[in-house]
């Protein structure tokens, strides 16, 4: 039996004139419905039920991409983006919090050494999404030495935590993702693959750092606020199975962000950044359908079997005609996470993952839904059963808070980049020559000059997703973006993981948890901040367009995922686990010279 997905739209999501979008809202609002699967492939559109949101608003997103493109004359037009014009006006830092600023910077150096360990620690655990054991044991380990109190596997997440300390107003809320890339691991510091542990997950995106910065800086601002018996609370948590963008949005329907005044989240990049408005993130659904024939001898009696694997190849191949006919802004791909066991048995199951990803949440519903439409179809044809579709994971495209983006980024021009030396800049100019790039840029020198205004709607052509978006949509959020890593490289990638235990990320931590930290002052002592930023969320936000979740109620955190690998690996990759008390830094455990590269100028393809 197919559950029906409670959202299908089957028509297609390219704004033609036959798109037909019928309004069921009035009998479905604020909640989902189950209905039987339609006996026609083709099924009369249903547009989500969005809580609060216009029926009449989200249809015309669906079908219309980009409502105001014509008007405003396309690219080079007019620029009406609203939330350029919403004034914000931000008192400016008075002595005393100049001052605590520069108490706070001058704790985030002292504290170099104790950020190190914590960066090189988590880069050795390499754990990926889901099973983030040892990453989350060590951070609440220094969390709860430093006074804060712990409630462990929140929201149906074993791996998942809630730091907080303090009390009252305001709650400022730290996160950052703890999870890596499968095949990425790397020994940090060496310009070329060279792996630890072959075939082993590895920190392929930098994501050993976020949470480390995080706590420093909330260690910094803790011991300013006991000082100065400064009132209000924070709170830490981590970003559990980003990459598979499967827990941010069950941190929302636990409830983590009720009472939470602002949301400051953390990424690794090459550059030390924060943006504001509309992101060039992709709403994201993850699915997993799950197809269901039955076996027969494949030399012996091939008639008496119906082969599931034909199914998911027959759903692929018929995805991938779709593809030119879909609006260049869509993004998806696949892995066969089951194609059966041995060819001479039909294989009785097989399953697919798919990402499906879009600019916004309603476009994102309606690809996932001609997913399912393909779905059923394939098991059509082959005589099989789409046996059930799993939602692993979702995410909205972020959306993000001018008036802290403009705070932050006044404290981020005053940290500066970090000086970065000789080293530093051969292992950057290293790896880049390694991936075949003509001139080297080495490593970013200059905090941009400006606040980098939003992407335009009808400019998005997709990219990456981070499940921030959720939280953002709930609570005014950034992302800072801090130096750590080098630019130029192709992410999720062994190559973004040599950088990450090596003193590149010292460094970019460092100055990126002083940036954090002396926007938490802010926040706790400015509060036009926070009530400008409250003010933007209501009425440019989220004024037309409402927060719904991509997944089911029934849906649950997929707190499997990954297991088989790690259990794999986990052996082999304790032998190296970083141990501070014998080894001031991992690079000095692991007996690598700083930086080892090669001298080539081999391309690799
Ligand atoms: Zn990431």
């Amino acid at each position: 039996m197919v559950e029906p997905f409670p959202w299908s739209i089957a028509t297609p999501v390219v704004a033609t004139a036959s798109v037909r979008v019928k309004n069921r809202e009035s009998a479905t609002r604020g909640r989902f419905v189950n209905r039987r699967p339609p006996s026609r492939i083709t099924m009369p559109s249903r547009i989500p039920s969005a809580r609060g949101a216009s029926a009449a608003l989200l249809a015309a997103m669906i079908v219309a991409p980009t409502p105001s493109f014509a008007q405003r004359g396309g690219r080079g037009g007019p620029d009406t983006r609203p939330e350029v014009t919403f004034p914000v006006n931000l008192p400016a830092d008075d002595a005393r919090i100049a001052g605590l600023k520069k108490d706070a910077m001058r704790m985030v150096d002292s504290m170099s050494t104790f950020t190190q360990q914590m960066v090189d620690m988590v880069f050795s655990f390499g754990e990926l999404g889901m099973q983030e054991e040892e990453t989350s044991k060590y951070l609440t380990g220094i969390l709860e030495k430093n006074g804060f109190k712990v409630q462990r596997g929140i929201a149906g997440v074993p791996t998942a935590w809630l730091a907080t300390w303090g009390s009252g107003k305001p709650v400022i809320s730290l996160g950052s993702d703890v999870d890596d890339i499968p095949q990425a691991n790397q020994k940090p510091g060496v310009g070329y693959h060279d792996p630890l542990v072959q075939g082993a997950p590895g920190h392929g995106e930098g994501h050993n750092s976020g949470v480390p910065l995080n706590i420093t800086a909330a260690i910094a601002v803790k011991k300013i606020m006991e000082r100065d018996h400064i009132p209000g609370t924070l709170q830490l948590w981590p970003g559990i199975a980003e990459e598979q963008m499967a827990a941010k949005a069950y941190f929302v329907r636990a409830g983590i962000f009720k009472g939470v005044d602002v949301v400051l989240f953390c990424h690794v990049g090459s550059d030390f950044g924060v943006s504001y408005g509309t992101s060039a993130q992709n709403a994201l659904i993850s699915a997993q359908f799950n197809f269901q024939g039955s076996s027969a001898h494949a030399a012996g009696a091939p008639w008496a079997g119906r082969s599931a694997l034909d199914a998911v190849e027959l759903m692929d191949v018929a995805w991938n005609f779709r593809r030119e006919h879909l609006p260049l802004t869509q993004r998806s791909h696949y892995v066969i996470t089951d194609g059966g066991d041995q060819p001479n048995v039909v294989p009785p199951t097989a399953s697919v993952w798919y990402f499906f990803r879009e600019t916004n949440s309603p476009l994102v519903q309606g690809l996932f839904a001609l997913g399912d439409t393909i779905a059923r179809a394939a098991a059509m044809m082959t005589s099989t059963k789409l046996a059930s579709v799993q939602i692993l994971g979702s995410g909205w495209s972020g959306y993000f808070s001018k008036p802290i983006a403009m705070d932050m980024f006044e404290n981020i021009k005053q940290v500066g980049m970090p000086v970065w030396d000789d080293k530093d800049q051969t292992l950057a100019r290293g790896i880049q020559r390694e991936l075949g790039q003509k001139n080297p840029r080495g490593l970013s020198t200059r905090v941009p000059e400006q606040l980098p205004t939003p992407p335009r709607q009808e400019d998005l052509r997709g990219g990456g997703s981070d499940d921030i978006g959720d939280v953002s949509w709930n609570v005014p959020t950034v992302t800072l973006r801090y130096p750590a890593n080098i630019p130029g490289l192709p992410g999720h990638n062994w190559a973004n993981a040599i950088a990450m235990a090596t003193p590149i990320a010292h460094k970019g931590v460092t100055a990126g948890a002083k940036a954090q930290a002396m926007t938490v002052i802010d926040l706790m002592l400015k509060p036009t901040v926070v009530a400008q930023a409250w003010d933007y969320f209501n009425n440019v936000q989220t004024k037309d367009i409402k927060y719904f979740p991509l997944m089911r109620p029934e849906d649950k955190p997929a707190i499997w995922l990954n297991k088989a690998i790690m259990d794999k690996y986990r052996p082999e990759m304790r032998k190296y686990y970083y141990d501070p008390s014998k080894y001031k830094t991992y690079l000095d455990q692991l007996g690598i010279k700083y930086p080892t590269v090669r001298d080539t100028t081999k391309a690799v393809p």
